[in-house]
């Protein structure tokens, strides 16, 4: 992906004479910059552009920042919309501070269809500081952004669906930082047995989501496997823990700052919190959870899971390896390994219950059709395996 990177525009030759960068208008994070052809906005739900300096007519800098200062973990989001009158090639650099070019750039005319940039269009610099690339306008806006705007507006429609599709209703299961509500599919209070389903702790993980949106709609669905799974099986699904994150554009973070998936046992933010009180909950009705996935992304698709469950023994390996062969063009491992922070959500739960728990990783960019394919055999596989269990 990495090509060799040359800035051949007008400004980066002006810098020699000292010119340019006294010049360039600069736009700060929130406010539309205009250059005389096109311009950049950024005050919609998801988007992060920060600083916007105008290059040329038909070139501009973006310096996208994380929310926080400080070490964060290198998953730099940009999300903006380009808007011109007349047809035109607009230039974008990217300029990442505290972060390397990871996510390829994604075009929409309409911020709900997605394609990934061609391309032709896209190179980034050898040490990942950089990248740039052209966009076509057409005098019709369209949005560029590092993965799919999932926004809770996308997961609100997607809950109207899912829950017509299960004849059961979202609820609401508490409260984010900013008084945004987290939502919950729960499927049966009565049973005692649960299968415990949680996403999008991390803002920009959408290829997570994906995988999330399919493996929630099989176990939800109407197929005799999944009819009888929930004749046994509880299911407790919370598609978006950090939907102010996700508003926000954030790298990594809740609203206050914090790395949910590093607040697992401390719970010292509301969204963890909800956490905390529903776990609670479950071990004061005797409720037993028999399975934990918590969806990521990164750079492959792996599932990480701690390396001695015990009960029931090798669960998620077997697991995995009944799926395997009915699965194409999804390649995956399976990571198992020592627990390196008691706070992420596998670990945790794994510590607190000793059962099978695993993040579910799905790749940045791995075909999107393909992992929601990949999930949906990964819940049918899971739903037998645990129907076949005596516990
Ligand atoms: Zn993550």
């Amino acid at each position: 992906m990495l090509q060799s990177f040359r800035f051949l525009n007008v400004c980066a030759v002006a810098l020699l004479i000292a010119s340019c960068a006294i010049n360039a208008p600069t736009f700060p994070a929130g406010e539309v910059c205009e250059t005389p052809s096109f311009s950049v906005i950024d005050s919609f739900s998801g988007a992060r552009r920060g600083t916007c300096t105008v290059l040329s007519d038909d070139h501009v800098r973006l310096d996208i920042l994380p929310e926080s200062s400080g070490k964060i973990n290198d998953s730099p989001w940009y999300a903006f919309k380009l808007s011109s009158n007349s047809p035109m090639t607009a230039k974008i650099s990217l300029r990442y501070h505290g972060g390397h070019h990871r996510y390829w750039p994604k075009v929409s005319n309409d911020g709900l269809r997605w394609t990934r940039l061609g391309s032709q269009h896209v190179v980034s610099s050898a040490n990942g500081r950089r990248a740039e690339f052209d966009v076509d306008l057409t005098g019709e806006p369209v949005w560029v952004a590092a993965q799919e705007l999932i926004t809770p507006t996308i997961y609100e429609a997607w809950y109207r669906k899912t829950a017509k599709l299960a004849d059961m209703p979202v609820m609401v299961l508490g409260d984010s930082t900013a008084g945004l509500p987290i939502h919950v599919f729960d499927n049966n209070a009565a049973s005692k047995e649960v299968l415990f389903l949680v996403g999008r702790q991390h803002p920009p993980e959408v290829s997570g989501a994906f995988a999330f949106f399919a493996f929630t709609e099989t176990v939800l669905g109407d197929s005799d496997l999944a009819q009888r799974f929930r004749d046994r099986f509880r299911i407790i699904a919370i598609p978006l823990l950090n939907p102010d994150g996700v508003i926000g554009g954030n790298w990594r973070n809740n609203l206050g700052g914090v790395d949910l998936n590093r607040d697992w046992g401390l719970f010292t933010q509301p969204e963890t919190q909800l956490m905390a009180e529903l776990l609670e909950n479950l071990d004061k009705g005797d409720s037993k959870i028999r399975m934990f996935l918590d969806f990521h992304s990164t750079k492959e698709n792996v599932f990480y899971a701690l390396p001695d469950v015990t009960h029931p023994p090798d669960f998620i390996a077997t697991w995995l390896e009944a799926a395997r062969p009915r699965i194409t063009g999804y390649p995956f491992e399976l990571t198992q390994g020592p627990a390196t922070s008691m706070a992420i959500a596998k670990n945790y739960i794994y510590e607190r219950y000793g059962i099978p728990a695993a993040t579910f990783e799905v790749g940045d960019e791995t075909d999107r059709g393909i992992a929601r394919a990949a999930a949906k055999v990964f819940a049918e596989e899971l739903m037998q395996l645990m129907l076949d269990q005596e516990y």
